[in-house]
C-alpha cells in the first residue's frame, strides 16, 4: 500500500489515508469517514455529491425511525427504517460562469483524504486543473462535535493558484432525499420525509422536514462565513429556494494566489428532543449562539481526548496497522453511542448510524458490544439497556399474543420494540423474493438477559438490578419456560420452532413451517437464563422482592417449574460427543466445499448461492456463522460443565475442542460476528488460529471483506468484538461472584498490552509486558477489590498492585 492509490494507508495508529480518489471504493469510503457523536451522525460523502451511484451522502439521527408501506411479492410489507435525514452538507462552489464543482469534469492533480482518529476529523486535499486552464485547491476539514451534539462543522478553503476571478460558493440543506442507500431494497416505497418546508432566520438558512408515519420533525440551520486574510468578510450573498432545497450563494471576487476560507456550522434537532420548545427555535437560537469553527473544533477535540482516555488501548504488537484498526473500531463505536446517547432512548444498531443495511434495526449484537462497553462506561450500558426495558411491555404483548408466556423480544428492534424482522428478501442472485424467518431467531432473548447480567456483575449496580434488570430476566426466564414443552417419552424439555445464530438453517428440508427443533445454543442458553432467574429471586433485597414477584404474580409453583426446565431441558449430541447444532443435523449432507469455493470464490453468502441453484442450505451441514460455538464464547468451561451436570448429561471438556474442530470445517463466516467467535474459542487451543481470526476480522470492514456490505453499513458487533477479544478473552478477564478474575494468555503477536477497565466503580490498569502480567488499583476511591489470580482471591486495596509471571 503506497497511499498513492485507493487503498487506505495507516500513517500511524490514529491516521486512515486515502492517497486518490476512487469512485469504485468511494461508497466504502464514505463509510468508514463517517463523522458521528451518539445522537447522529453523518457519512463521508464529499459535500457536492448527491446520492448516485458512486455517492451517497447520509445523515442518520439516533432512534429516529419511520415506517412505509410497499405493495412487494404479493404481499402488503411494511418496513421501519431509521430516516436519512437532510443533507447538511451540501456545499459546491464555481468559477466565474462556469458549472459547479464535479470532480468528473476535472483533471484531478492531487487527492488526499485522511480520517484522523484521534481528533474526529476528516479532512480532504484536491489540487485540479478545469477545462480553462485553472488550477484551483480545495482543503476541507469537518466534525460532528462530540463536545455539542447538536452541532457540526465544514470548513472550506479555496486557492486560486492561477487565476482571478469570481468565486461562487453554495451552501445549502438539502431535504430532497430519500432511503436509496441499499439496493436491494430499491423496489420498497423509501421516502420518509415530507412537508420539507425552507425559510431563511436572520443569517442563516433552514430546513424543517417531517418524518410520513412517525411524526418527527427535524430542523436543521446553518450558517455560512466568508474568511479572507483572517478576518471575517461580508460578500454579497443571496438565497436560493427551491422545493425541498435552501442555500445561500455567496459571491467572492479572488485574487491570484488568494485563498478563501468558507465556514459552515450547523445546528440539528428534532422534535424528539428533550429540554427544547419546538425542533426549529432550538435550531435558531442555538445556531446564532455558536462561536467560530475553530472554538467548536477545539471543545470537539478535547471531548475526544477525554473518550480516548476512558478507553486507552495500548498495544505493541505486529506494527501500526493493528493499533489503526483497533483504534478505528473503537472509534465507530462511540461514534455510534457515547455520553451523548447517555437519557436517549436508544439500542445500538447492528450497522451503526453509518449507513441503511438492516434499516437501522437492533439485534442481538449487542451482545457483542455491551460486555466491551461495561468496562469502561458502564453508565452508557445502563442507558442502552433502558432502551430495552422500556419495550418490555410490547414483548410481553409479542410472547402472548404468540402463546407464550413472560416477555419475548424481537429479533429485529426500532422504534416501539415490535418485530421488525423482514418478511420476505430479495436474493440478488436470483432476482426472487423469499420468505424470511429470521424473526425465529429467540435467542435474542438469551441476549438481552445475558447483557443485564454482565451489567450487573461489573458494576454491582443493585439500584438497576432491582428496578429494571431483574423484571427483564425474570419474564424472560418466564418465556423460556412456557416455550419448552415437555415430552414425556423423553422426560425432557424441548424446544421448537426456533432457529439458532446460524441463519443458513431455518427449517426442515420440506416441512411446512420453517423452524427447528432443539437448537443447542437456545436450549442450552435458555436454562443459563433460568438459573439466573431463580438465582435472583434470592438475591433480590427486600421489600422490592416481594413486591416484584406480586405484580408478576409469580409464585413458588412457576419457580418449582422454571427448575425442573432447567434440568430437563434436551440437548441434542453426535454420536463422538459433538454437540448437535439441532435435532437432526448429524443426517444432513456434507457440503463439497471445495467444488464450491471454485465455482463462486467468495461462498460467506451460500444461502444465496444455493437459493440461485435451486437448493437449499438447510440440506448441509453447512453454517453461515458460529451457532454451538457461541456456548464457548459466552459461558467458560466451568459455567458450561456445570450445566451440563444440571441436565444429567456427561460432558467432557475433551468435546470443546472436537466440537470447535467439527464446526469450524463447515462454517462459511458469512457473519462478520463468526469470526471474533472463533477467534475467542480458539484462544486457549489454538493460539495461532485464534489471532489468524481476530486479524481476518479486524480487517472485515477495514478491507469490506464481507463481500461489498461495509459501504451499507460498518458491522460494529465485530468492530466491538475484535476489541473485546483482546480485552476479555486474551486477557482472560471473567467478572462474577463479586470477583474479577484475569487469566491472561496473550497470543505471541501481542507483545505489551495495557488499558484501564472500569469495575465496581473503581479505576484499575492491567498491563501484559515483558512476561508479567500487572493489575493497578487505582488509588482513588474507598474500599477493596476482590480480584481472582491464577485460582487464587486477593483483595486489592487503593492503590494496590500485584503481578503475576506468565
Ligand atoms: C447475522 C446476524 C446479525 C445480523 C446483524 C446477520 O448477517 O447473521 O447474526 O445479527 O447480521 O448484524
Amino acid at each position: 500500500m503506497d497511499g498513492s492509490g485507493s487503498e487506505p494507508t495507516a500513517v500511524d495508529e490514529w491516521v486512515l489515508r486515502y492517497g486518490g480518489f476512487d469512485p469504485a471504493s468511494e461508497g466504502l469510503r464514505e463509510a468508514l469517514c463517517t463523522l458521528g457523536n451518539g445522537y447522529f451522525a453523518t457519512r463521508g460523502a464529499a459535500p457536492e455529491s448527491i446520492a448516485d451511484e458512486i455517492h451517497y451522502p447520509g445523515t442518520y439521527i439516533a432512534g429516529l425511525y419511520n415506517r412505509r408501506v410497499t405493495q412487494i411479492a404479493e404481499r402488503t410489507v411494511e418496513n421501519e427504517s431509521i430516516v436519512n435525514a437532510p443533507n447538511w452538507l451540501a456545499l459546491s462552489f464555481r468559477i466565474d460562469d462556469g458549472g459547479w464543482f464535479d470532480i468528473g469534469d476535472v483533471e484531478v492533480l492531487d487527492y488526499s483524504q485522511e480520517l484522523n482518529l484521534r481528533q474526529a476529523i476528516v479532512t480532504r486535499s484536491l489540487r485540479m486543473h478545469d477545462a480553462a486552464g485553472r488550477v484551483t485547491r480545495l482543503d476541507q476539514r469537518r466534525f460532528v462535535s462530540m463536545s455539542d451534539p447538536h452541532a457540526a462543522g465544514l470548513e472550506t478553503q479555496l486557492c486560486a493558484e492561477n487565476w482571478s476571478g469570481c468565486l461562487t460558493v453554495r451552501s445549502g440543506i438539502d431535504g430532497r432525499i430519500s432511503n436509496s442507500g441499499v439496493a436491494r431494497y430499491s423496489q420498497f416505497d423509501e421516502n420518509h420525509l415530507v412537508d420539507v418546508n425552507t425559510r431563511t432566520i436572520n443569517e442563516d438558512i433552514a430546513l424543517t422536514a417531517h418524518t410520513s408515519q412517525s411524526a418527527a420533525c427535524i430542523a436543521e440551520v446553518a450558517r455560512t462565513g466568508v474568511i479572507r486574510n483572517g478576518s471575517p468578510i461580508r460578500p454579497p450573498r443571496r438565497v436560493i429556494e427551491e422545493p425541498g432545497f435552501i442555500a445561500h450563494e455567496i459571491s467572492i471576487d479572488v485574487e491570484a494566489l488568494e485563498t478563501i476560507t468558507i465556514e459552515k456550522i450547523v445546528t440539528l434537532f428534532t422534535s424528539r428532543d428533550r429540554s427544547i420548545s419546538d425542533p426549529l427555535a432550538e435550531a435558531s437560537s442555538w445556531s446564532g449562539r455558536r462561536s467560530t469553527f475553530t472554538v467548536l473544533l477545539d471543545d470537539h477535540i478535547r471531548e475526544w481526548d477525554d473518550l480516548w482516555n476512558r478507553f486507552s488501548l495500548e498495544f505493541e504488537g505486529d506494527g501500526s496497522e493493528t493499533r489503526l484498526a483497533l483504534h478505528l473500531h473503537i472509534f465507530h463505536l462511540l461514534q455510534t453511542t457515547s455520553r451523548n446517547t447517555i437519557d436517549l432512548d436508544v439500542g445500538v444498531p447492528a450497522r451503526g448510524l453509518h449507513g441503511e443495511a438492516y434499516r437501522g434495526h437492533i439485534f442481538w449484537d449487542e451482545l457483542f458490544i455491551f460486555p466491551y462497553l461495561n468496562l469502561h462506561l458502564p453508565e452508557l450500558v445502563r442507558s442502552l439497556l433502558l432502551y430495552r426495558y422500556r419495550r418490555l411491555p410490547e414483548a410481553r404483548w409479542a410472547a402472548h399474543n404468540a402463546g407464550y408466556c413472560g416477555a419475548m423480544y424481537p429479533w429485529q428492534s426500532g422504534s416501539n420494540g415490535r418485530e421488525e424482522a423482514q418478511v420476505v428478501h430479495l436474493n440478488p442472485l436470483s432476482g426472487r423474493w423469499l420468505s424470511d424467518a429470521s424473526h425465529l431467531q429467540r435467542h435474542i432473548n438469551v441476549a438481552i438477559a445475558y447483557n443485564v447480567w454482565q451489567y450487573y456483575q461489573v458494576t454491582g449496580d443493585m439500584e438497576f438490578m432491582t428496578n429494571y434488570g431483574a423484571e427483564m430476566i425474570l419474564e424472560i426466564s418466564r418465556f423460556w419456560a412456557s416455550i419448552a414443552r415437555y415430552d414425556p417419552a423423553l422426560d425432557r424439555y424441548e424446544i421448537a420452532g426456533v432457529m439458532g445464530p446460524d441463519e443458513y438453517h431455518d427449517g426442515y428440508v420440506g416441512a411446512a413451517t420453517p423452524g427447528l427443533v432443539n437448537n443447542a445454543y437456545t436450549n442450552v442458553m435458555a436454562v443459563w437464563v433460568l438459573c439466573r432467574g431463580l438465582e435472583l429471586v434470592d438475591l433480590l433485597p427486600e421489600p422490592r422482592r416481594s413486591e416484584l414477584l406480586a405484580r408478576l404474580s409469580l409464585d413458588g409453583r412457576e419457580l418449582a417449574h422454571w427448575d425442573a426446565v432447567s434440568r430437563k431441558m434436551r440437548v441434542v449430541f453426535h454420536e463422538d460427543g459433538v454437540i448437535s447444532q439441532f435435532e437432526g443435523y448429524e443426517g444432513l449432507m456434507e457440503l463439497n466445499w471445495d467444488v464450491y469455493q471454485d465455482r463462486y470464490g467468495d461462498i460467506s453468502r451460500l444461502d444465496r448461492i444455493l437459493e440461485n441453484e435451486g437448493d437449499t442450505p438447510n440440506a448441509y451441514k453447512a453454517s453461515k456463522q458460529a451457532d454451538v460455538l457461541m456456548l464457548f464464547y459466552l459461558l467458560s468451561a466451568d459455567a458450561l460443565s456445570s450445566i451440563f451436570g444440571r441436565l444429567g448429561y456427561v460432558f467432557e471438556p475433551a468435546a470443546i475442542p472436537r466440537s470447535i474442530d467439527y464446526y469450524l470445517k463447515r462454517t462459511s463466516h458469512g457473519s462478520a460476528l463468526s469470526r471474533v467467535v472463533h477467534s475467542w474459542v480458539l484462544a486457549r487451543s489454538d493460539r495461532e488460529r485464534s489471532w489468524e481470526f481476530f486479524e481476518d476480522a479486524l480487517r472485515s470492514d477495514l478491507d469490506d471483506t464481507q463481500g461489498g456490505t461495509t459501504r451499507e453499513g460498518i458491522h460494529l458487533g465485530a468492530m466491538a468484538g475484535t476489541v473485546d477479544v483482546l480485552q476479555r478473552c486474551y486477557l482472560g478477564i471473567e467478572t462474577r461472584d463479586d470477583v474479577i478474575r484475569f487469566n491472561p494468555l496473550l497470543p505471541v503477536e501481542v507483545r505489551s498490552l495495557s488499558l484501564d477497565i472500569r469495575y465496581r466503580q473503581r479505576l484499575m490498569n492491567v498491563a501484559v509486558a515483558d512476561g508479567q502480567f500487572t493489575v493497578t488499583l487505582s488509588d482513588s476511591g474507598e474500599g477493596t477489590v476482590r480480584v481472582g489470580l491464577n485460582d487464587e482471591v486477593v483483595e486489592l486495596a487503593p492503590g494496590d498492585r500485584r503481578q503475576l509471571t506468565l
